[in-house]
């Protein structure tokens, strides 16, 4: 199977509401949706998750499409590693592995897409099979106030969520106020935080020697993940379970905080490895060590969940409350599946591909968004 082209179109998808974590206000989620077309009329979907902005990555996957054509879906490994190399390693930029990685992802993911619709399979059978029949996600906790934020994590520990997620790193008093409220209204629940880098290392050991009251299962990356695993380690006296989320992108890095003994969870999403190769070598390094690795979200649609929930259940240490974003879309881009966890579960998709149908109304509403803000 040839492919014969590869279409990218710019999405901009509105959140239902204002979206509050340590780095400010996020008003949408950025994606670049990717569409292998091939000789035999398959076409592979996924997307690619924006970062820093649109345009340079457009650019990017401008310059590498024409690589492609031609050339077989199966050649995927071969050829995104030859851009890389000709693209970004002998143009200076070698370093800049995470913007690649995010970039090139949307391609990396939707070759497997096509192989798997040409083989009338999902993905998870070619790489090797499920090793679960469902994958759980965690209750991402939304609201601005202490008061907006209980109240929906009440709604989602009525909803069965074993696991709520609620994000800290926004104001000292704030966040104590918002982890009191929403332990209050879900006393039994597991409860994570995630500081999004936003403290030094004096002000993360005061908050989470604070915050300790309140029976935290893990604080994620509450330092600049810049500092690697030595920055977390310095915060091992507080005797709070940590992860790693901005710490670590490549298996090298996996490898190196699971060496260093500084966290007990990877965070780490399929954008960010470049796809579902090399997440599953990261997956692999952490399990080596006994560490387990959590989906990692990024603003992203349906899309990346249906393929992270394929992906993810072939790897044995993953974890049991995965990062889902697309909840949080005024409108999402898969019509089908339902991927409304029950009990913070949803089964492993088994339709040929990632088994997900586009909404192309919705595709083409949030292309619209895109338009609007560029003119
Ligand atoms: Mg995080």
């Amino acid at each position: 199977m040839k492919i014969t082209n590869i279409k990218t179109t710019p999405l901009l998808c509105k959140f239902k509401q204002d979206y509050h974590w340590a780095d400010g206000v996020t008003l949408c989620s950025p994606v670049v949706l990717i569409e292998v077309e091939t000789d035999e009329g398959i076409v592979g979907i996924a997307e690619s998750g924006v970062g820093p902005t649109i345009e340079p990555m457009l650019s990017v996957l401008h310059d590498a499409i024409p690589h492609f054509i031609g050339r077989s879906v199966f050649d995927g490994n071969r050829l995104i590693w030859e851009y890389f190399q000709s693209g970004f390693k002998a143009r200076g930029v070698g370093s800049q592995y995470r913007f690649f990685s995010r970039t090139m992802s949307g391609i990396e993911l939707a070759l497997w897409d096509a192989i798997g619709k040409g083989l009338n399979q999902p993905v998870c059978n070619i790489l090797g099979g499920a090793v679960r029949d469902k994958v759980g996600y965690f209750g991402f906790v939304q609201g601005d106030t202490a008061e907006e934020l209980a109240e929906h994590a009440g709604q989602l520990a009525k909803e069965g969520y074993p696991v709520l997620y609620v994000k800290v790193g926004r104001d000292d008093r704030l966040d104590v106020d918002i982890v009191a409220a929403v332990r209050k209204v879900a006393p039994n629940v597991r409860l994570r935080l995630d500081a999004n880098e936003a403290w030094d290392t004096l002000r993360a050991v005061r908050m989470m020697e604070k915050l300790k009251a309140f029976d935290i299962e893990i604080m994620e990356q509450p330092v600049p993940g810049i500092g690697g695993s030595d920055a977390l380690l310095r915060l091992r006296g507080v005797g709070m379970p940590l992860s790693a989320d901005q710490s670590v992108y490549l298996p090298e890095e996996v490898f190196e905080m699971c060496r260093s003994h500084a966290v007990d969870a990877i965070v780490l999403g399929l954008h960010e490895t470049c796809g579902a190769l090399r997440w599953r070598k990261a997956a692999a390094v952490a399990e080596a060590a006994n560490i387990r690795i959590n989906i990692h979200g990024i603003f992203e649609t349906g899309i990346t969940t249906c393929i992270a929930n394929q992906v993810g259940a072939t790897v044995p240490n993953l974890d049991d409350a995965n990062q889902i974003m697309w909840q949080l879309l005024e409108e999402d881009l898969v019509e089908s599946p339902d991927l409304r966890p029950v009990n913070g579960f949803l089964p492993v998709l088994k339709k040929p591909g990632y088994g997900f149908e586009l909404d192309l109304d919705a595709v083409g509403r949030a292309a619209e968004v895109y338009c609007k803000q560029k003119r």
